[in-house]
């Protein structure tokens, strides 16, 4: 019968605290474990480190029977798994690492009603055996309810997709009445729609906690010398642990070393290390204070220390749900913590020709593309950060007053004429030169290049005299990270229009630059001729 909440809160809060070890419910739960314990179905969106596993086990202990977990994440599970045991629940995994022997013990406690919970891979879950396994035990009223974990792999235009998850539709299908809760920390409304349609959760009740994460100051810097960038940042952290991502392994190694040579306790964590290397950094570095990891994003997950005080990008992540999933594993013990970014436009152009020259197919570069669009957004925006970051998941919020944005408001430059002045220059000269050659024509440079070409006959030469070359290189730069030219890299990074210089050539639209122009002071004479 199903549970009144009159009963089902002292025993959750019981359950919370004697099997658990926690004195208090946080945030959402209480009310996410009664809408669940009671039946229901539910959606539930929290970040990471939000607490929403006891939003499924808690239930799963509650009601007689046992609970699946779909999760994705083989090493997770095991973690989980290992750690409910410990508490003393009974709980096991079914996944692609086990022999057979292993999953017919497993099969056998589950239909003996031995489990709480069980964990299976969506893959393990989707085979005919186990879907034949479940049904019996559905038939018997032992399924408990269903946990669909890291829902948003369901999306295609995520991260994380996983195909299998697209057939997690059959939980509504072929389990009705049992019911089921999805968790993401992945928010945008665009996704959360995508899970709602794709499992099939119509009538779930939605639970969103906030994703503002009001103790975290981030900031974000242009490249410049990135090096002595991070070390003067880390001189601000000093005896703290945080962890610094880089983009390559590579790139992991050089920074820990160097960082090593400077006198930082700074230890290197990538995939490629041995599985004991890795293991002794990690332990170090969640035991010891003042430990500075650095590492790829083969770090974090599952890592849970709270007093983590900043988190480093020596490299931009690949889309704002990244940076803030990492950005996230800074300061959850509530108190002030830092998330610092040093990026430059040639990143941008680097992780653009990563997707393009991908082997992915022309669907999913052009997600990888929109998704590094919106990162680039952030990392440009002269508003606050932390706006931008909540209004990116669909969330309202006031300005911060606490990132760089909000405590030193950028000088802008409406660089609208200047940015329209480059884009006729580039188009026309034909396109298919590169912003070096583009700038001595602006500039009204009578360079060999220039006569070869009769550019000095074109319209757009010598319309750009008042500004620097700096200035000009930085105008370029920003609209190619801002994707209104694109380099077409087997044509000598010839610079070319895209679709979105329309509106800014057309006049409709505005072109804010963060940094402010250096005009030319003196006029000079030709550099060459
Ligand atoms: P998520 O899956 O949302 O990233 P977890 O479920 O792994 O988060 O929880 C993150 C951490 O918070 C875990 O160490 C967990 O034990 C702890 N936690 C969860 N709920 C509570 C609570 N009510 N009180 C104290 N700690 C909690």
């Amino acid at each position: 019968a199903p549970m009144s909440l009159a009963t089902s809160t002292p025993s959750a809060l019981h359950t919370l605290q004697h099997v658990f070890g926690y004195a208090a419910f946080r945030g959402e739960q209480e009310a996410i474990i009664e809408h669940v314990s009671g039946g229901g179905d539910a959606l539930v969106l929290m970040p990471t480190g939000g607490g929403k596993s006891l939003c499924y086990q808690i239930p799963a202990l509650l009601r007689e029977g046992t609970a699946i977990v779909v999760s994705p994440l083989i090493a997770l599970m095991q973690d989980q798994v290992s750690a409910l045991r410990e508490a003393g629940v009974a709980a096991a995994y079914l996944n692609s690492s086990q022999s057979a022997e292993e999953m017919a013990t497993i099969t056998q406690a589950l239909l003996a009603g031995e489990l709480d919970l069980l964990y299976v891979a969506p893959e393990r879950l989707l085979a005919a055996r186990t879907l034949g396994l479940l049904e019996r035990l559905r038939d018997q009223r032992r399924i408990t309810l269903f946990a669909i974990d890291e829902a948003h792999c369901v999306s295609q235009w995520g991260h994380d997709f996983r195909p299998e998850y697209l057939q997690l539709s059959v939980l509504h299908e072929r389990f009705a009445g049992v019911p089921r809760i999805a968790l993401t920390a992945t928010a945008d409304p665009q996704t959360r729609e995508e899970i709602v349609v794709r499992l099939r959760l119509e009538s779930a009740r939605r639970f969103v906690s906030s994703f503002d994460r009001p103790n975290i100051r981030y900031r974000i810097e242009d490249k410049d010398n990135p090096r002595n960038q991070l070390l003067h940042f880390l001189r601000d952290h000093a005896g703290e642990s945080g962890i610094v991502y880089c983009l390559s392994r590579r790139k992991v190694e050089e920074t820990a070393a160097w960082l090593a040579d400077q006198g930082v306790t700074a230890l290197p964590y990538h995939a490629g290390l041995g599985n004991d290397i890795r293991a002794q950094n990690q332990t170090r570095f969640l035991r010891e204070d003042g430990i500075v990891m650095v590492a790829t994003i083969a770090f974090g997950m599952g890592v849970d220390k709270p007093d983590v005080r900043f988190v480093a990008h020596l490299d931009l992540p690949r889309s704002i749900e990244g940076y803030y999933q990492e950005t996230g594993r800074a300061g959850r013990d509530g108190l002030p913590a830092e998330a610092w970014m040093t990026w430059g436009a040639q990143d941008v152009v680097q992780q653009r020709r990563m997707i393009d020259e991908s082997d992915g197919a022309e669907d999913f570069k052009r997600r990888a593309r929109a998704r590094l669009d919106a990162l680039v957004g952030l990392v440009e925006t002269v508003g606050c950060r932390r706006r931008h970051l909540l209004t990116h998941f669909g969330e309202d919020s006031s300005d911060c007053g606490n990132c760089d944005n909000c405590l030193n408001p950028p000088r802008t430059w409406d660089a609208t004429q200047a940015a329209r002045k480059a884009l006729s220059c580039a188009y026309r000269t034909g396109q298919r030169f590169g912003a070096g050659h583009l700038i001595d024509v602006l500039r009204g440079e009578r360079t060999d290049k220039v006569g070869e070409w009769a550019h000095h006959e074109t319209s757009t030469f010598g319309i750009g005299e008042d500004l620097e070359e700096k200035t000009w290189r930085t105008l370029f730069r920003q609209l190619v990270a801002r994707g209104l030219l694109a380099v077409d890299h087997d044509r000598h990074n010839a610079l070319v229009l895209t679709d979105e210089a329309r509106p800014l050539l057309r006049g409709e639209r505005v072109f804010e630059m963060r940094i402010p122009p250096e005009r030319r002071r003196t006029r000079r004479g030709a550099r060459r001729l």
